[in-house]
């Protein structure tokens, strides 16, 4: 299987460091996040019927006469309505100073980003393959054999593929393992006939 791109081994692929210079928000403490104060697990008491979940209303009686008459509360079902503070179960309020980010914005190595960038693969990620890196340089007889090769190697794959597909045991990570393999086949297939209708 030739590869187009290695995983730089600095960073295993990721492009970049997560800074530790970084100073954890003086407001929230580095979680992000206050607690609301004003409810519990996000519901407060209901205005309307003070909690009671009812209200009592003057309603007519045999059009006679009005009397009252104890009605459940159209604003709540059970005397709670939900906190209008923090608007939800955990009574987590979005910490302003750091939007929620935990960290300072101001740490000079990483200028709040959190992230530095990897100096071996200059944030990439990845280096080019040996094999990406010989294609300027070879010739026309090579690119078309080269061509062949892998267009043999894409059928086999597909093979493999369908055998996966039809086996008693799926094997989900062996299918997808596959259809990424034939993705860069393909991409390794198109770049050897770019380079061709280039030579010609
Ligand atoms: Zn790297
Ligand atoms: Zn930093
Ligand atoms: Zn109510
Ligand atoms: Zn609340
Ligand atoms: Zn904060």
């Amino acid at each position: 299987m030739a590869f187009l791109y290695l995983d730089c081994e600095h960073c295993n692929g990721y492009g970049y460091f997560m800074c530790t210079s970084c100073e954890e928000c003086t407001s929230c403490n580095g979680r992000g996040y206050h607690i609301c104060t004003q409810c519990t697990a996000g519901r407060v008491d209901c205005p309307e019927c003070g909690a009671s979940g009812s209200i009592v209303v003057q309603r007519p009686f045999l059009r006679l006469f009005m009397r009252p008459v104890r009605e459940s509360c159209r604003r709540c079902s059970v005397g709670k309505v939900p906190c209008t503070v923090c608007q939800n179960p955990l009574q987590q309020i979005r910490c302003e100073r750091c939007k929620g980010e935990r960290y300072e914005a101001t740490c000079e190595r990483c200028s709040g980003s959190r992230k530095i960038s990897c100096p071996s693969c200059q944030g990439r990620g990845k280096f080019k393959s040996d094999w990406l890196k010989s294609l300027p340089s070879l010739s026309r007889d090579r690119l078309v054999f080269e061509h062949e090769k892998f267009r043999s190697q894409r059928t086999n794959l597909e093979l493999k593929l369908l055998r996966l597909h039809h086996g008693y045991d799926r094997d989900e990570t062996a299918i997808s393992g596959c259809q990424t393999e034939i993705k860069e086949v393909d991409k390794i297939l198109r770049l050897i006939e770019s380079r061709l209708s280039r030579l010609s």
